[in-house]
């Protein structure tokens, strides 16, 4: 008997044969791992896809040991895996490696750590198992390799699962930081209210005649009879008071402030609430999904639509309307699939969620320890009825899976880039819907194009929602010509001075603001006057980045650090200058201006961590920040309810950007971020600085006009050949040598242009032409949209791959396929 087995390898065959031994054979079915040895020494824990007894023409070696008892992958992932690795031309192996989570995935080199919770106590372990702990405990670190040296055997994998299993050790890899526990703002009864609650009644009369004060020390008792705690912003909200009236009661020393650590993810403590009433125009969102994907019938029968495109606008109450849908799969024993951007699954999302379902749903993204992992993949081969994750929650095994949510499906951090497979979360969750019989709810403000266009021609079912909740006015957007700002010597340092006044009068009222600039560190650029030289990466194209906290350089490409010249090493002059700015110099200069404002910073260097980024936002939140200034971070999915003012530094940078895209991007970012201004009852300001104002991107975002953006951007790209009318598949070729990689990027475009003629343009040098020391060529794919054409490109890809691997000289040129790039 033989099985074909999975690799976890980019290899160039699908799945590679190994014979049974006797001593497995009833261990052995499709689904569970394998130890394998590939090529002379290294060990893999494979998968086993298929049995069967076609002996191969060539000598296979044995499989070692089996790791599974039941399997750990079941026949729909096979089959997503398959789509995946076909779709985006990439190996069966690299998407298993993607689709596994560590613990499931064993080499040679794997790296063991010795868990020192487990004690010394050893009496539990057999032989093998012992001498494995004791060599871990001496060492604290060792390779699979290692141990199977300590055993003396061919086989190891057998020992480490089941110390793995025992919690003895864990997987290098699998060490996560360990999650800081979350502090909220809570009130409570005073001195000696708290325990002599019978006082309060005295206080009530003393309070007679003072309404507000009244409300508030009310809403605390009703609070705190149902919750563990109260929540400061709870009993502003529900006395709909001000944080001014509230610290009156504070200084009569009634109530009292402080802060309260609550647990993050391990089980939900809160009570249950019901969830908000719908309004309106979420009963008839929801009528309308229901409709279109047939949800109406129990069971479901053949349906109208697959997918469904929500189109709402920012603070219309989608999440809502999820909830609503979510509990409706729920009821007929079904599972939710709720995908998110890795940056918008904060405590925010996770709360409002676990609020309404408690402990039915998991969160599922790269932050969350292995132990947490494990747990969430077992629950979901046994039906968890909610899963909230981010795009590697595609490949959890699910049960009975019957929606899937992709909520801000505009994003384009559903795509990933590197490493292989380079797939669109969105996209795949549509084929993963199908293969369920389930359905897909795409959501966002600011649908892509390729959605938009789908919903257009039929293809998407298209549900609006046109409101705010509560009929809250969208923000008032208004633009600042910096040009004009700059001849008026208007400018202070970075900001115009409307900004200026419109910070200070926000931070007078009590509101809070966020300044966006998609830009990091403190200056993009270190340039000599005299010279024109400027600092750039040794090992890439582009130009360091100075960050003045450290005062280092960085590449924001490869990491690469130094310290600023302090003399131009081309010209020896002293003239050197800081040019561009980014988050950072905005921060701070704002302190100059703004001297008495709280500020925080939402980027890459401080909001590099899940409990940072928590940290951060939770500041904001509470109102210990008053102006938060961030990258894009800051225009996912938050809703704050106190943010007066939203502020852009520079519009230019968004518009100008040289990729067929940056138009696209730049209406979602700035509608997005924009989306963010606005208070409870009261409407939100938006002010954009540019250089060009009357951009018709800008222009379009002011006024809130999605169908003037599409319709003028959709006609650029019918006539110049781009999605959603045409596909692109994106060939880069990589590789030390310049003249290597030239040859190999000239020979590959003569082979595809053999067959597809003028749907190749290129190669051409990226505009990064070296990143990380190594060169770059670009070849770019447009397709007219045929399955025929599309499978016929990707069979001469591979094809075209192999011949050119083959040449000599050209064998270590790395090519990075990229089908449907964002
Ligand atoms: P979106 O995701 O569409 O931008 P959200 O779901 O974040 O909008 O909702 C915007 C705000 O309106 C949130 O503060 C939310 O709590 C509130 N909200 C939405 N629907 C309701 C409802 N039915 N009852 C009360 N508040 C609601
Ligand atoms: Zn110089
Ligand atoms: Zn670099």
């Amino acid at each position: 008997m033989y099985a074909d087995i999975i690799l976890p390898l980019a290899l160039p065959k699908r799945t590679y044969t190994y014979s049974i031994p006797e001593s497995v054979a009833s261990l052995l079915q499709p689904g569970v791992r394998v130890e394998v040895q590939f090529g002379r020494s290294k060990l893999y824990s494979g998968l086993v896809e298929r049995v069967h007894n076609e002996t191969p023409d060539y000598v296979v070696k044995p499989i070692l040991s089996v790791l599974d008892e039941v399997t750990v992958v079941t026949p729909q992932q096979f089959r997503l895996w398959d789509w995946m690795s076909d779709y985006y031309c990439c190996t069966l192996g690299e998407v298993m490696s993607a689709a596994l989570p560590g613990h499931l995935k064993l080499t040679s080199e794997t790296r063991l750590v010795y868990n020192s919770v487990y004690g010394d106590n050893f009496s539990e372990l057999d032989s093998d198992e012992y001498l494995i702990a004791e060599a871990l405990q001496i060492q604290k670190e060792i390779t699979v390799e290692d141990a199977r040296k300590i055993l003396n055997k061919k086989t190891v994998f057998p020992v480490v699962q089941r110390l793995l299993n025992k919690g003895v050790l864990f997987l290098r890899e699998d060490l996560q930081e360990k999650f800081k526990p979350r502090k909220v703002s809570a009130l409570r009864l005073a001195e000696p209210f708290r325990t002599q609650p019978d006082l309060l009644r005295e206080v009530f009369t003393e309070l007679s005649g003072k309404e507000r004060q009244v409300e508030i020390l009310m809403a605390f008792l009703a609070l705190e009879k149902r919750q563990p705690f109260v929540r400061k912003q709870d009993v502003l909200t529900k006395a709909d008071v001000s944080e001014s009236s509230l610290n009156t009661v504070v200084k009569k020393g009634i109530l009292e402030k402080y802060d309260r650590e609550v647990s993050r993810i391990s089980g939900y403590e809160d009570e249950l609430v019901e969830a908000d009433e719908l309004s309106k125009q979420q009963v008839q969102a929801i009528d309308e999904i229901r409709n279109l994907v047939g949800f109406k019938n129990l069971p479901v029968l053949a349906a109208e639509k697959n997918v469904v495109l929500l189109y709402g606008v920012t603070g219309s109450g989608k999440t809502r309307v999820y909830v609503e849908l979510m509990r409706e799969v729920m009821k007929r024993g079904g599972q939710v699939l709720y995908l998110l951007p890795e940056i918008a699954l904060t405590t925010q999302i996770i709360n409002r969620l676990q609020k309404v379902f408690g402990n039915e749903v998991a969160v599922y993204h790269s932050k969350i320890n292995t132990q947490e992992r494990v747990e969430i993949w077992k629950s979901a081969a046994a039906g968890k009825p909610i899963i909230l994750a981010a795009r590697s929650g595609l490949f959890l095994p699910f049960q009975n899976l019957q929606l899937v949510i992709v909520d801000e499906e505009h994003d384009a951090s559903f795509k990933q880039y590197d490493p292989a497979p380079r797939y669109h979360a969105r996209d795949t969750a549509i084929f993963l819907a199908n293969l369920y019989g389930a359905k897909t709810l795409l959501g966002t403000a600011t649908p892509s194009l390729e959605t938009w266009h789908n919903a257009q021609t039929g293809k998407f079912g298209l549900v609006e929602m046109p409101e705010r909740f509560g009929g809250l006015e969208l923000p008032a957007m208004e633009t600042i010509d910096l040009r004009e700002q700059l001849k008026n010597r208007q400018m202070q340092s970075i900001f115009s001075t409307p900004l200026l006044e419109n910070l200070q009068k926000a931070l007078d009222n009590g509101e809070q603001a966020i300044l966006f600039q998609n830009r990091r560190g403190y200056a993009p650029m270190l340039e000599c006057e005299v010279c024109g030289w400027n600092a750039m990466c040794r090992y890439c194209d582009v130009s360091l980045t100075y960050h003045k906290h450290t005062d280092r350089l960085r590449c924001h490409y490869c990491g690469y650090v130094q310290e600023p010249a302090k003399t131009c090493p081309a010209c020896g002059s002293g003239k050197i200058t800081f040019k561009g700015f980014g988050t950072e110099k905005i921060e701070d200069e704002l302190k100059i201006f703004l001297p008495n404002a709280r500020i925080g910073r939402m980027d890459l260097d401080t909001a590099g961590t899940k409990s940072n980024l928590t940290a951060l936002l939770n500041d904001f939140e509470e109102r210990r920040l008053d102006i938060l200034v961030g990258t894009q971070m800051v225009t996912k999915g938050l809703d704050f309810d106190n943010v007066a003012l939203v502020g852009v530094l520079g519009a230019d940078a968004l518009t100008k950007f040289p990729d067929f895209r940056a138009g696209e991007r730049a209406f979602q970012l700035l509608t997005q971020v924009a989306g963010r201004a606005g208070r409870k009852n009261k409407r939100g300001n938006v002010l954009i600085q540019a250089f060009d104002p009357k951009h018709p991107v800008v222009q379009e975002v002011l006024n809130g006009d999605f169908l003037g953006f599409v319709e003028r951007e959709l006609k650029e790209r019918k006539e110049f050949k781009y999605p959603p009318y045409y596909r692109l598949i994106h060939l880069e070729l990589r590789h030390k040598e310049p003249k290597v990689v030239n040859e190999a990027a000239a020979f590959y475009a003569k082979i595809l242009r053999q067959k597809l003629g003028d749907r190749v343009l290129g190669p051409v040098i990226p505009n990064i032409a070296r990143i990380r020391s190594y060169f770059g060529q670009n070849i770019m794919l447009k397709l007219e949209k045929s399955a025929l054409v599309l499978s016929g490109a990707k069979v001469l890809i591979r094809h075209t791959t192999e011949i050119m691997l083959g040449r000599p000289g050209l064998s270590q040129v790395q090519v990075a396929v990229d089908v449907d790039p964002v």
